[in-house]
């Protein structure tokens, strides 16, 4: 059970509610509400913290997800479908200094404690593949200047995107773990704007589409043996904890304060019981039935 974070400052909370690590640092806040960018040392300072405070448990920073509903002042971008825009790895790929800046920020940080990399928004091999020779070059950087890091620091993907989501295999052989961004990927799924208030009633974690979706992403991964979380909000809704774990979750990060819920949900929960309902609904259709099935695996 990991904790999502926003600010260092987050970290006492965390670890106060019972975190076993950060599976979610959202850095975009480090960039956000300011007329600069934050520098190479800033961003160092702020992920050392984290991974000192943690004192060993892994803590999962997230490279920038800037762009759709966080921009920062400096690029106010004007575009029609921010969403289906040039955010998260799309823009640090057309910005690889800020990009490299940050990643070099990441590696130093990793002397200090078990920090891993993570990327957001992942949809082709092509992505990931410049993402990792832009780490590759940050790595290289350092060596060249006698900074110390960890080289056998881990580095996942964030499955948001439902083509990233059928097309797993892509990111499976290439990636140490995987954590699975429900919020995009329901926004994603069901087309729904998730900052629109008025297509906000629509937003549903039951869908079928939705299930049958995670369904695929956890058996995906367990039979290839990559690790794999759920760090957007689903994993922090005690009343879909069961669901979770019995279509095959074994990682969950979420905002702390649900950790003390969550945790007490699983301990009174017995997998060969509610296996066979998280089956029974992944095949239903009727949302009365689902969420009939729902309330008794919960009961
Ligand atoms: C998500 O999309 O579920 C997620 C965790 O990322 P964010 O909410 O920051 O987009
Ligand atoms: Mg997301």
């Amino acid at each position: 059970l990991h904790a999502n974070i926003e600010l260092p400052d987050d970290v006492v909370e965390a670890r106060e509610n019972g975190a076993m690590g950060i599976g979610l640092f959202r850095t975009e806040f480090l960039f956000l509400n300011r007329n600069d960018l934050p520098d190479e040392d800033e961003q160092f300072e702020a992920y050392r913290r984290v991974a000192q405070e943690m004192d060993g448990l892994p803590v999962t920073i997230r490279t920038y997800d800037l762009g759709a509903d966080k921009q920062t002042d400096d690029a106010q971008r004007i575009t029609t479908n921010p969403a289906l825009g040039l955010r998260a790895i799309r823009l640090c790929l057309t910005e690889p200094q800020r990009f490299l800046i940050q990643l070099r920020a990441m590696l130093r940080a990793s002397h200090y404690g078990k920090v891993n990399i993570m990327i957001p928004m992942l949809m082709n091999a092509a992505e990931l593949d410049q993402a990792l020779q832009l780490l590759a070059r940050a790595k290289q950087s350092l060596d060249e200047e006698g900074m110390p890091y960890d080289r056998d620091i881990k580095v996942g993907g964030m499955i948001e995107v439902p083509a990233a989501a059928l097309a797993l295999g892509l990111f499976t052989k290439k990636l140490d773990f995987l954590s699975v961004g429900t919020n995009d990927l329901i926004q994603y799924t069901l087309a729904i704007d998730r900052t629109d208030d008025t297509v906000a009633h629509l937003y549903d974690p039951l869908h079928p589409a939705v299930l049958n979706l995670l369904a695929h992403i956890f058996r995906t991964a367990n039979k290839a043996g990559v690790p794999v979380a759920v760090c957007g909000e689903m994993a922090g809704d005690v009343s879909l904890t069961r669901l979770l774990l019995a279509l095959g979750l074994r990682q969950y990060s979420m905002h702390s304060a649900h950790l003390p819920d969550v945790k007490q949900q699983i301990l009174k929960s017995n997998l060969c019981e509610i296996k066979p309902f998280a089956r029974k609904m992944l095949r239903a259709s009727d949302p009365d039935k689902l969420r009939a099935l729902l309330g008794r695996l919960n009961a």
